[in-house]
């Protein structure tokens, strides 16, 4: 009996601990399933192919006026990762305002505009001299936060999972590949609600860079391709109530935005 038989004839096996502990990418379409999950995927500028999403890693506190406001002390201890999950992506194109749902739970409901690197290549322990290599385009995305539930479970020592981790918390514009775009080392960030900017800083703040970032990382995990990255959020977050318009932009790529209804 070959693999792919031997799939087919196990629904136990099939659906339970063969697949999860398999090679991502490679067994799922090997099995058969009693219902669709659908995956996740961004359009890629100029080409057919979509971005298949596989992990979504955001980095909290990565710039030192923004770690203030968040009452940390910005110097450079190590970056810290938290994740959304890939369905938490809302894809909006350049030049729409997509209607984005204000969440449930919540009463303060916070922007947080980011650069956002597009993992084509993965690997472990990764110096940071090689880590642009992993790079296959960059985004811009928003990490949309209840605040209050953040705040709140942070201060009770308790995971704040579901301040971060939500349905459509994570809006993201198209990829651009890198070799359209370059890496982004530096260059204007800047989010407005309704025409007035909000936040307004440079890549070039950022403590950890997209190197750095990957670098460290691909200590904790071992990184795949799919995998996207978001690079945390300058100063001057702030909320949003339905009715608001959130513009951002990051110089090089088309501006992204949403309407929150
Ligand atoms: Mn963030």
């Amino acid at each position: 009996m070959d693999r792919r038989n031997f799939f087919q004839g196990s629904a136990l096996m099939a659906t339970g601990a063969v697949v999860g502990c398999a090679t991502p990418g490679i067994a799922q379409q090997q099995v058969k399933t009693p219902f669709n999950v659908p995956a996740t995927h961004i359009p890629i500028v100029g080409s057919e192919d979509m971005f298949p999403v596989r992990r979504i890693y955001c980095i909290g506190r990565n710039y030192a006026a923004h770690a203030r406001e968040m009452g940390s002390d910005p110097t450079r201890e190590p970056p810290f990762f938290f994740q959304k999950p890939t369905d938490a992506i809302q894809y909006v194109a350049a030049g729409t305002v997509a209607d984005h749902p204000y969440p449930t739970l919540t009463k303060n409901y916070h922007y947080e505009a980011e650069l956002v690197a597009c993992l084509g290549k993965g690997g472990r322990d990764i110096p940071p001299d090689r880590a642009l290599d992993l790079v296959y385009g960059y985004s811009l995305g928003l990490d949309m936060t209840r605040r209050d539930l953040q705040r709140a479970l942070g201060d009770e020592k308790k995971p704040w999972e579901i301040g971060k981790s939500f349905d459509r918390s994570a809006p993201i514009g198209a990829v651009h590949k890198v070799g359209l775009t370059g890496h982004f080392i530096k260059g204007s960030i800047w989010l407005k609600v309704n025409g007035q900017t909000k936040q307004n800083a440079n890549l070039n703040q950022m403590i950890w860079s997209v190197a750095e970032q990957i670098s460290r990382l691909s200590q904790a995990f071992e990184l795949f391709p799919g995998d996207i990255i978001y690079s945390g959020t300058p100063e001057n977050v702030g909320p949003v109530v339905r009715g608001d318009v959130i513009e951002m932009h990051i110089d090089g790529l088309p501006n992204l935005s949403v309407k929150i209804v």
